[in-house]
């Protein structure tokens, strides 16, 4: 089958982020053979790698549908774990190992595949593109965000986005993801008094608040999630304090937490909750506490129509499974596009992306594309 063909093609490029290892230029000549307008983006900024990025695209006007995806994958870690070359897709007992087989070369191979049946057999009436970037899983900063800006600056506009990252947990159709949550890192730094733990008034414990706040902020409830989200949800993910004995009280300590959350909340109001809490604990203005935050996702919903039900009834027919429509798991790139168009995404099980051994099997590749070529089928009825 030549989607396994690609697939592996894909793989073999040895594509970790940002190096993309000639991973694009494959990918280019395959869609400029069957007539798309490639274009390629190299962007730079300070402090990150410079990356490469695609967009192709054939036909013209509306409604255009883009298909969004990455070619970076993840370091392969411990390589002597792995049973397989991970550059070197291999094919066993009907799956594909290899880095990126899941997350997520095999879905791009499978929506180029079901796009070159399409247009051999329909007249195209619309646009569809690929935006791929060789910037997801790392920074971001290069890729998926700064093209869609570009592209926009030269007129373009897109009125559907897939994505085609691995949303099912463990069988092809159980999960197409419509929106994602939020997602906030909060940093609090204490400053105290460092000096000896035998002469506590002359020192000033910087643990001391800030396990207080931490302890405060862990018992809130911030919401009991919505008809489509889970509940927000925040975890502590560091406490440190400076170096010392265990004669010393230490000078600073620092508490890192980071909170996934829905459509309840914005950045901002999670801003206000938190440096109220923070300011109530520390009203005799004892210590100093400095606050940083960094928000690197909206929480976005998708709302249910026209869109979500050709994604939806396009997996239910080929998988004979009954999707759900969730927000669940981790960030993507689909919070970029959110920002122009609406967004699904649906692709391959996920539960070895990032893994040692990283496979998915060859048949559900198969459907997958079987899946992409009727919403593409629909979208242009
Ligand atoms: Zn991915």
């Amino acid at each position: 089958m030549e989607v396994i063909e690609l697939t592996k093609a894909l793989i073999s490029c040895q594509s970790v982020t940002p190096k993309n290892d000639g991973v694009l230029d494959l990918l280019e000549k395959d869609l400029s053979n069957i007539g798309f307008d490639c274009r390629r983006y190299l962007f730079s900024d300070s402090n990150t790698p410079d990356v490469d990025n695609l967009f192709a695209k054939i036909g013209s006007g509306a409604p255009h549908i883009c298909f969004g995806g990455h070619t970076d994958v993840v370091p392969v870690g411990d390589i002597d774990a792995w049973s397989f070359d991970p550059f070197n897709a291999t094919e066993k007992d009907g799956k594909v190992y290899g880095r990126g087989a899941s997350d997520m070369k095999s879905a791009i191979a499978a929506f180029v595949c079901a796009l070159k049946e399409y247009i051999e057999n329909n007249e195209l009436k619309g646009t569809v593109s690929l935006l791929i970037t060789n910037d997801e899983e790392g920074p971001a900063i290069n890729g998926t965000k700064k093209v869609l800006e570009e592209i926009y600056k030269n007129g373009e506009k897109i009125d559907s986005c897939l994505v085609g990252e691995p949303t099912c947990p463990r069988k092809l159709g159980e999960m197409i993801k419509i929106g994602r949550r939020g997602s906030l890192t909060t940093t609090i730094k204490v400053s105290g008094k460092q000096g000896h733990v035998a002469y506590p008034e002359w020192t000033l414990n910087p643990i001391n608040p800030l396990t207080s706040i931490l302890d405060a902020l862990c018992n809130l409830e911030l919401d009991q999630g919505t008809e489509d989200f889970p509940p927000s949800n925040m975890e502590i993910v560091n406490i440190s304090s400076s170096q010392g004995a265990t004669n010393v009280v230490p000078q600073t300590a620092t508490g890192v937490f980071n909170i996934r959350y829905n459509i309840n909340h914005t950045k901002d109001s999670l801003q206000s909750m938190i440096q109220e809490i923070i300011s109530k604990s520390n009203e005799d203005g004892k210590y100093k506490i400095d606050i940083s935050f960094n928000n690197s996702a909206e929480p976005f919903l998708t709302q249910k129509g026209k869109f979500t039900n050709i994604v939806k009834s396009s997996v239910d027919e080929i998988t004979g499974m009954n999707s759900a429509l969730t927000t669940t798991g981790g960030t993507s790139d689909a919070r970029f596009f959110k920002d122009y168009c609406e967004v699904a995404e649906f692709g391959l099980i996920g539960e070895t992306a990032h893994q040692i051994d990283e496979n998915v099997n060859t048949h559900d590749i198969n459907n997958l594309k079987d899946v992409y070529l009727l919403i593409l089928k629909k979208y242009f009825a």
